[in-house]
């Protein structure tokens, strides 16, 4: 297969997976075309696992050394306002993260894996559903992923249209940052606008907290580890002339370091609890963790770095890059083995359309540099 007749069934693939979108664990139809490219390739094929998830297996060798490669495969429940040729099918399903040229850039690496057949050792290609939830890692867990294969290291890439096309970022550490959200139910004594010695304003106690919350920013987390603390939604039962009983705030925060997740929780919640009983009011603080952050291995980070070296050149990539403020559920693998997450850049030209755009569509261009760096990781790593 020449290189221009591999870009074409890449293409096609892509343009196909990007037609029919299937959102967090609808992924039948994907999960169904993903495992029988796999067979055609000779890949042993595992499919069902957390709901809808595939991993292919492929062998080489008699090296016991054993690699996973991952790639999310799940859409956006919006509609597409594309007018290409490969616009979704699927009513309110859309495939604007980008995952369908994940799948295609992971299965164009195991057909070229496949085909040179130049390693020593086990590849796993891991095909997750539900990324965008950041329920479908801890499903394919749950399920024994790590019981059933063996995986030594771990290794994943998003699509970054903010980037220039072929650029790769990466860095030791956080990459790709915490989600958490929270909820705070403030419960004062309402009563008439005129008359707030009557009462307990649940908005004053929303202000203090609200400035409060960026202390924790400014003065608890350390200055090297970058928080951010956003209030995004607040609902009264207050009128125009009335002071309210009821103020919920809602919002989420976004860290890089576990640790620093554990920080903005007990200080928002001290801070939350504490204004409220100041200004006699009551608090009812609800938190949960959405999402852990991506901490990459730095050995890891060394070995995707030389084989996107060997790619893109040295000077397209970024060993110790900029974080990522999105969050990716990919962070729960590194809970179990080591590994590193890249950005692989997409961008066609400065300022080109956003992840979750409605009428965003994934970079062909950069296909086949995906799995090619994918093919020498490979290469590299199982000697
Ligand atoms: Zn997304
Ligand atoms: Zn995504």
């Amino acid at each position: 297969m020449t290189k221009q007749e591999f870009e074409k069934q890449l293409i096609s693939w892509r343009h196909e997976l990007h037609r029919f979108p299937e959102a967090a664990f609808e992924e039948k139809r994907t999960s169904a075309f993903i495992a029988e490219e796999l067979r055609k390739m000779g890949i042993t094929v595992t499919t069902g696992i957390g709901k809808t998830g595939v991993v292919g297996t492929l062998k080489c060798g008699d090296g016991d050394r054993c690699i996973a490669i991952r790639s999310d495969m799940d859409s956006l429940k919006i509609d597409e306002k594309s007018t290409h040729d490969h616009v979704s099918e699927h009513p309110g399903r859309m495939h604007a993260c980008g995952h369908d040229g994940h799948i295609t850039t992971l299965l164009g690496a195991a057909l070229l894996i496949s085909q040179a057949k130049d390693f020593n050792g086990t590849v796993h290609f891991i095909f997750q559903p539900a990324e965008e939830p950041g329920t479908g890692a801890s499903a394919m867990i749950a399920d024994g992923l790590f019981d059933r294969f063996r995986i030594d290291e771990i290794y994943g890439l998003h699509n970054a249209p903010f980037l220039p096309a072929g650029r790769v970022r990466t860095r030791p550490g956080g990459l790709a940052a915490s989600e958490d959200d929270f909820t705070i139910n403030i419960t004062g004594k309402g009563g008439h606008a005129s008359s707030p010695h009557e009462g307990v304003d649940p908005f004053a106690c929303f202000a203090e907290m609200y400035m409060a919350f960026q202390t924790i920013v400014s003065r608890n987390a350390r200055p090297a580890h970058p928080v951010v603390i956003s209030c995004t939604e607040i609902e009264t039962d207050g009128a125009h002339n009335a002071i309210p009983t009821h103020v919920t705030v809602k919002g989420d925060t976004r860290c890089y370091f576990p640790e620093d997740q554990e920080l903005v929780e007990t200080r928002m919640r001290k801070i939350a609890e504490s204004v409220c009983e100041m200004n006699g009011a009551k608090c009812e603080f609800e938190y949960t963790h959405e999402f852990r952050p991506v901490v990459n291995d730095a050995v890891c980070v060394d070995r995707l770095v030389n084989a996107a070296a060997a790619i893109v050149g040295k000077d397209n990539v970024e060993a110790d890059g900029e974080q990522w403020t999105v969050s990716e559920d990919f962070a729960m693998y590194l809970d179990h083995v080591p590994g590193c997450f890249f950005l692989l850049g997409s961008g066609r030209y400065e300022g080109d359309k956003s992840l979750h755009d409605n009428t965003f569509d994934y970079n062909d261009d950069v296909l086949v540099t995906g799995a090619e760096i994918w093919h020498e990781l490979v290469k590299q790593r199982l000697q």
